[in-house]
């Protein structure tokens, strides 16, 4: 909190550690508001972060949806490659039956 206390001592700073200007606002009046009309300030550059980290989640959200319709169909796939080769082991078998049955 000291540095917080320090800080202040300096007011509002003129730019963001990351380069953008500082936006003061005034808060506006809101349910349950024990400051109302509060200052603050933000970063020019917040609303532009946010914008790009909810985009991040959006494409994030949209990975793993394909990840899991991925994973199923690899399940069913799974499963195909599975019967796939029990009806070929029938089959050699019944192959062996016959190619007994002509050639010998
Ligand atoms: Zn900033």
């Amino acid at each position: 909190m000291l540095t917080y206390v320090n800080d202040s001592q300096y007011g509002i700073p003129r730019k963001c550690p990351c380069g953008g200007s500082i936006i003061n606002e005034v808060s506006r009046k809101e349910e349950n508001d024990t400051v109302p009309g509060k200052r603050f300030f933000t970063c020019k550059n917040y609303e532009e972060e946010i914008e790009r980290l909810t985009k991040r989640v959006v494409e994030a959200e949209e990975v793993m949806l394909e990840t899991t319709k991925l994973s199923r169909e690899m399940e069913r796939l799974e499963e195909k490659v599975q019967s796939l080769c029990e009806q070929v082991e029938y089959l050699t078998v019944h192959v062996g039956r016959l190619e007994k049955v002509c050639f010998d």
